[in-house]
Parts: structure tokens; C-alpha cells; sequence
């Protein structure tokens, strides 16, 4: 058997296969597994079954009821750390299949590239894992470390899969989400706090109103018309905040919704609001700082009343430069790639909060197709990009499990 040390990476390049890389990745878009609701079931089934072709140590278990994550482990002599590629086996709803130009699970194969709902985001990825775990198997390549392969259920919703992977014990020394980024390493990402705000109104008949609420009616919508305007003068505070990896935060409302009636002056207003943080801001700052802003209108304003919801809040998330898997991934995605490549940051929020806050493993983001061509219609992704992921995989498995 070949030392590690002794293999070229070129000649494992060379065994990644492109057809297979499309086949792989448009069997996968034809099981969907759209989350809201989620049932990543058949598509767990199918990475399994690839996982014990190559040959992995596979587990199966259920991070909830139809909702199962898949961990294959390429097993390694002993004696070195653990390298986990991950994956998430969800993705999101494709909207109206009539804006698509293409099937939107059909999985078409055309001109270098595979379309459709998941392509990109991120059956990609998954394929890219596979194909590493596949050539490193089959050159029989001694790692001393173990090659950890994890689909994980509701990334792209709750992370419900990547904290089961944390609580059931599972170790990792080092991972790489799988996800696009144009194979770039990206070792920090934003933050995420959605908030539902609503004013109180005092529902009168329209037809008695005054400029100055003379008979007590308050109209809720007005009353939000001030928040808005508050939280987008908010939003040109965070621009001032920046961070070299991801930018600045930010602030943005979404939706929408008050008054039962057009003849009711409204008792009610809701809307909902985006709020993005940086990798070193908490959710609960954030929330304190838009406390602060409804309490200083409702000092200037004593009928503007709120009311205030967290809906969700995922915190950023960042790895040190100088950690190990940031600098073997730049290294590898430069053997692989054969030209330089410079570390980032993600302005989306992803699993690795999960595992770089809650579990400790140093984490990078890094995969095949790019952010911009996921969650659109007609989501596609080049086959040449998975190929050159599966390299990059196998380029840091040499470097880190040898
Ligand atoms: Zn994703």
C-alpha cells in the first residue's frame, strides 16, 4: 500500500469522473425534498445507498419524525483527527413551476450544467462528497484520520439535523459545509433575528376621525409608519458597521398586515423584520437595540404602542484565520484549482453557526456553484464546479488526514 505522503493528488484528480458527477447530482433534483414542510426521507435513502456502494461505515438516524440524517464514515488507520464534509438533504420550494423554463425536478443535464430546484443549493455539494470519499476509497489511500460525510435534514429552515449531529455525539476536529460559494473558503458568516413587531390602535368608525384623535381613535398603521421610519434610518446606523468579511449589518421590513375593514380606523398593525448580524453581534444585542428604538418613540409619542416577537435568531458565526482547516482549504482549493485563492465571508447564515458555536469544530464554508444561481428559478449548476469541489475535498483529506 502507498504512503499518503508518497500520492500525487494529480493522479486522484484525474479519477473524478464529470458524467458521473451529473448523473449523481441530476438522480439527486429528482428527489425533491422541500422544506416547508420537509420530508428528507428518500433523499437520505439514496445518499445512504451511494454511501455503502463506496464503501463508508453508514448510520441512519431521525433528527425528527420523516426527517433523517445520514453520516458515512471513511474509516482511517488511526491516530489522526476527523475531517466532516457536510451536507443538508433539504431544499426550498421551487414557487410556481410555471415561471421555470425547465422541469423543476427533472434534474435536465444540458450544455455542462444541471438544472433545477436544488441543483446548486445543494445537491452539488453532496455529489462533490461522494465523489471524494469514492476516489480516496477506491486508490485504497492510508488516512490516518476518519473522513466523516454528513446530509443533515431542515438546513435551509431550522438546523434541526446539524444540532442532532452535535447531541448524538459525533466529533469533528475540523469540517467543511459543502455549500456554494464558488469554491472559495468562507470562514464566517452572518447572523439572522427575525422580529414581529405590532402597534395598537384604538378601532373607532372612520367616519370620526380628527387630525388630533379628538374621540380616542388611534390608527395602529399610522402608528407603524413611524416605526418604519425609524427602523430605516436604523438601517443607515448598521451601514456605518463594518466587518472586512461580511460587510455590514443590516435591517429591512417584509411584510405587512393591519385593519379588518376600510370604514374601521385600525386597532392593529404587524410587520415582520429581517434583521442581519455580524459573526461578533448577538441576537440579543440586536433585539435590544430595536427595544431601544420603540422605546424612545413611545417616550416621544405616549399613544404609539408595540409590541415585540422573536420569530427566529440563528447567531453568526466565525473561524480564525490562522485555524488549521482555513488555511489547508485555501491550500487545497489552490492545488486543486492551480491558481490563488483569497478566504471570505458569507453574508447568509448556515449550519456552521451550529457547529462552530455549539459543538467547537472549526469550520469553513466551501463548494461547488455559486449563491447567486440558488433559490432562483431555472437554479442550476456547472458540472465542471462539482468535479473541481470533489478535487478540493480530496486535496484537504490528503492534507489533513495523512
Ligand atoms: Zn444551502
Amino acid at each position: 500500500m502507498p504512503r499518503a505522503s508518497s500520492i500525487d493528488p494529480h493522479t486522484l484528480f484525474s479519477k473524478v469522473d464529470s458524467r458521473e458527477a451529473a448523473n449523481l447530482v441530476s438522480s439527486m433534483v429528482q428527489i425533491p425534498s422541500v422544506n416547508p414542510p420537509g420530508n428528507e426521507e428518500s433523499i437520505a435513502q439514496f445518499l445512504a445507498g451511494k454511501m455503502s456502494e463506496i464503501g463508508l461505515e453508514v448510520e441512519t438516524f431521525e433528527s425528527a419524525p420523516h426527517r433523517p440524517n445520514v453520516i458515512g464514515r471513511l474509516r482511517g488507520t488511526g491516530g489522526g483527527p476527523v475531517l466532516m464534509l457536510n451536507g443538508h438533504l433539504d431544499v426550498v420550494p421551487p414557487g410556481d413551476p410555471g415561471l421555470w423554463t425547465v422541469e423543476p425536478f427533472g434534474g435536465e443535464i444540458r450544455h455542462g450544467k444541471v438544472y433545477g430546484r436544488g441543483s446548486a443549493d445543494m445537491r452539488g455539494g453532496l455529489a462533490s462528497m461522494l465523489l471524494a470519499a469514492k476516489v480516496l476509497r477506491e486508490a485504497g489511500v492510508p488516512l490516518k484520520g476518519d473522513l466523516l460525510l454528513t446530509g443533515v435534514a431542515d438546513e435551509e429552515v431550522g438546523g434541526k439535523g446539524a444540532n442532532d449531529v452535535v447531541d448524538r455525539g459525533y466529533s469533528a476536529d475540523m469540517v467543511v459545509i459543502c455549500e456554494p460559494t464558488d469554491l472559495v473558503p468562507l470562514r464566517a458568516h452572518k447572523g439572522i433575528l427575525w422580529l414581529e413587531i405590532s402597534t395598537a390602535g384604538n378601532a373607532l368608525h372612520s367616519s370620526r376621525v380628527s387630525s388630533k384623535g379628538t374621540w380616542g381613535e388611534v390608527n395602529a398603521i399610522y402608528k407603524m409608519t413611524e416605526v418604519i421610519k425609524a427602523l430605516q434610518n436604523y438601517l443607515t446606523e448598521l451601514e456605518k458597521r463594518t466587518n472586512p468579511l461580511v460587510g455590514n449589518p443590516t435591517v429591512s421590513v417584509g411584510t405587512i398586515t393591519g385593519g379588518t375593514k376600510t370604514n374601521i380606523v385600525p386597532d392593529r398593525c404587524t410587520i415582520t423584520v429581517d434583521r442581519r448580524l455580524l459573526p461578533d453581534e448577538s441576537p440579543e444585542e440586536a433585539k435590544a437595540e430595536i427595544e431601544q428604538i420603540l422605546l424612545k418613540l413611545s417616550e416621544q409619542d405616549p399613544k404609539l404602542k408595540t409590541d415585540l416577537k422573536v420569530i427566529i435568531s440563528r447567531s453568526g458565526a466565525v473561524t480564525p484565520e490562522d485555524s488549521p482547516i482555513v488555511q489547508l482549504s485555501k491550500a487545497a482549493a489552490e492545488e486543486a484549482l492551480g491558481k490563488p485563492v483569497e478566504v471570505s465571508g458569507c453574508p447568509a447564515t448556515s449550519d456552521m453557526e451550529v457547529f462552530v458555536n455549539r459543538a467547537g469544530w472549526p469550520t469553513v464554508i466551501m463548494g461547488p456553484g455559486r449563491i447567486g444561481t440558488a433559490h432562483i428559478v431555472d437554479e442550476y449548476i456547472d458540472v465542471d464546479q462539482v468535479v473541481a469541489a470533489a478535487k478540493i475535498y480530496i486535496s484537504l483529506a490528503l492534507k489533513t488526514l495523512s
